[in-house]
């Protein structure tokens, strides 16, 4: 059992390197940098330099898609979908959204030169968070996508053309979009010598799940079941979840990991926390991770409402379940 958190929104060598050490004295195994479409071309180096550093220091690191062609999850913009927008997935009203779709070529292309960087940092994973399809949260009813490339896919697949209205084969389409592109970029990594992690979002069907563990390129399978974020009664949520992941990964060998929230917990949901995070513990996860680091104290839109005492807990549970692993 390893245990991990994630860290982001700081380049000063100096504080990274007595965060890192910080982190492995407690007790943690690996760390999950972010490395952003900013991060790539503005702080190439630095985020290879990030890397030696937190290995040096005794973790493993991973290097997390965050963000990138707004199709991964992340707190971090895209440059690409405005640089190239033709890579934009099209919803159902023929607009164009800030979003990259996983059935371009131009954008797989993109990655691989983001993929090929990750690699030179010398990290051991890379992790591919959330990949979705955009969601119209303040518009209902619409969906994506219906692209050029994904009119072209959607025909290959099923010798017919592309439905007007949205019905079970497209969302079946879209998940078979992801698992395509999940496929690409696995292999694309392994070949560069890294190794994968896929962090599906929470709810997702379990066969869909299934499919995503037999990418033979794939050796993580993990989801992030934010149930306080969701209003979820949180220890059934993770519960389910953690099972729903097993059930899928143990059929092709595969690892799995959950993620816990730390990140917009209210003060007297910090215990709920903890207690959800005995639960993959129990269950026998292969990692657990934490998003992230210092309960998101410095990143204020997202952050806990008291980040110190929430992180405190945290510290103290990695401590006590060293010997647990
Ligand atoms: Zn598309």
């Amino acid at each position: 059992m390893k245990f991990g958190v994630s860290y982001f929104g700081n380049r000063i060598l100096e504080h990274i390197e007595t965060d890192m050490r910080l982190l492995k004295t407690i007790g943690f195994d690996f760390v999950v940098h972010t490395y952003s479409e900013n991060d790539f071309e503005f702080y190439e180096k630095t985020i290879h330099d990030i890397v030696k550093i937190s290995q040096d220091q005794g973790l493993e690191v991973w290097l997390d898609a965050w963000g990138v062609g707004g199709f991964f999850g992340g707190e971090a913009y895209s440059s690409w979908i405005t640089k190239y927008p033709k890579i934009c997935q099209i919803d159902s009203i023929f607009e164009k959204v800030p979003a990259a779709c996983p059935n371009n070529d131009r954008f797989r292309k993109l990655l691989k030169t983001w993929i090929k960087s990750a690699a030179k940092s010398g990290a051991e994973f890379v992790f591919w968070d959330e990949p979705h399809f955009y969601q119209h949260f303040s518009k209902g009813g619409l969906w994506c996508c219906r692209c050029s490339s994904c009119l072209k896919k959607y025909k290959e697949y099923y010798k017919t053309d592309f439905p007007l209205k949205k019905s079970t084969k497209i969302d079946f389409f879209k998940m078979e979009s992801i698992i395509d592109f999940l496929s690409f970029v696995t292999r694309a990594a392994e070949k560069e010598g890294l190794r994968n992690a896929v962090c599906i979002l929470p709810e997702a069907d379990e066969g869909f799940l299934t499919k995503i563990a037999s990418l033979p390129s794939l050796e993580v399978l993990a989801t992030d079941p934010y149930g306080i974020l969701f209003g979820k009664p949180l220890k059934d949520y993770v519960k389910a979840e953690t099972r729903k992941l097993q059930r899928a990964a143990e059929k092709f060998g595969k690892k799995v990991q959950i993620w816990s929230q730390a990140f917009k917990v209210p003060r007297e949901k910090q215990k709920d926390v903890l207690d959800a995070m005995d639960i993959p513990l129990n269950l026998g996860v292969d990692s657990i991770a934490v998003w992230g680091y210092k309960a998101c104290k410095y990143i204020s839109s997202i952050s806990s409402e008291t980040p110190d005492e929430l992180w405190g807990m945290i510290e103290e549970w990695v401590i006590r379940n060293e010997e647990n692993k």
